[in-house]
């Protein structure tokens, strides 16, 4: 216990994430402010332990050993402000929360991310894209946490982001992202819109899947590399990238976290023998 925060020891991470597999964290933590933070990553720096961030854990994958770590996730760290144009996000806000609110205060430009599950923290760290927008259209700037406990601010460049690739680096603790938005009258529309694209977003009637397993190499799609080299998983796995986006795995009951990797790991080896093309991976492997 740290004051009012619960540090469990050996929490199960198939509670968390989108393929419900994996082992345990020696330590996990979920602080609902920036000062319970700080005072989680010195227990951390106290023990000598290593730190992993997570939010919603929609994009993780745990291995089956577990993890020798303090994983910490950002997802109680919530709350909204916004000041004209511009709203100001804590990280464990849903992004498709903020899209809502953001049309509610006539502010619009986000509407195609909407459906794309997990925080905007974590959104930010790949730099979340769908129907041709990426986070990185409204993004203003981000605070963040280095592992010395200073904070700083990122403004926005655009040359810092790509697509699906992030301006924050890996060691980086998101803790605020400032979006700017159009200001419009036309929220109804607005609310139409988001409400086609979160239709259009498949997210099939299993809980077991994940969103994409690899960037898209400049110019390409990786779903298409995958689907030329017609990869499938292998005989008898629990694992298999999905026919409805060859880029997304979906997992039935009882899979490991050990069939998942071996499948993206053949996958990216596969598509580099047969096409010359390294995938580099979306899903963090933590
Ligand atoms: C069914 C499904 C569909 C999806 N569709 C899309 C899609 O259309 N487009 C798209 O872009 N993504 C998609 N995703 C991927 C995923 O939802 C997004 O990447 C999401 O934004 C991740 O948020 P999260 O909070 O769950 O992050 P997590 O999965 O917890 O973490 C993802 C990464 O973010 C880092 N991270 C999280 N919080 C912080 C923080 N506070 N500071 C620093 N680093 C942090 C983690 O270290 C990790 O590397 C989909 C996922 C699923 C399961």
């Amino acid at each position: 216990m740290l004051g009012e925060l619960l540090i469990t020891e050996n929490y199960p991470m198939k509670r968390l994430n989108s393929f419900s597999a994996g082992g345990s964290a020696r330590y996990y933590a979920q602080p609902r402010s920036i000062a319970e933070l700080m005072s989680v990553l010195e227990f951390a720096y106290r023990k000598g332990i290593a730190v992993e961030i997570i939010g919603g854990g929609t994009h993780i994958l745990v291995p089956d050993e577990g993890i020798d770590a303090l994983v910490i996730s950002t997802k109680d760290m919530r709350g909204m402000t916004i000041r004209g144009d511009l709203i100001t996000a804590s990280p464990g806000e849903m992004l498709d929360n903020i899209i809502n609110i953001a049309i509610e205060h006539n502010l619009i430009g986000m509407e195609e991310l909407g459906g794309i599950p997990g925080t905007v923290a974590g959104a930010m760290t790949i730099n979340a894209s769908a129907n041709g927008k990426s986070l990185s259209d409204v993004f203003f700037y981000g605070d963040y946490l280095t592992i010395d406990g200073k904070i700083h601010r990122r403004p926005y460049y655009s040359d810092s982001f790509r697509k699906q690739g992030s301006a924050f680096g890996s060691t980086e603790i998101i803790i605020g992202v400032a979006l700017r938005l159009q200001p419009s009258k036309a929220t109804a529309e607005a609310r139409l819109r988001k409400e086609k694209y979160v239709e259009k977003f498949f997210i099939p009637p299993c809980p077991r899947y994940s969103g994409q397993i690899f960037k898209d190499p400049e110019g390409m799609s990786a779903a298409e590399l995958i689907s030329k080299c017609y990869l499938t998983g292998e005989n008898g796995s629990k694992a298999e990238f999905s026919e409805y986006d060859s880029n997304c795995i979906f997992t039935y009951p009882g899979c490991t976290a050990d069939e998942i990797k071996s499948l993206i790991l053949h996958t990216r080896d596969s598509v580099l023998e047969k096409t010359g093309i390294r995938l580099e991976l979306s899903l963090d492997i933590l």
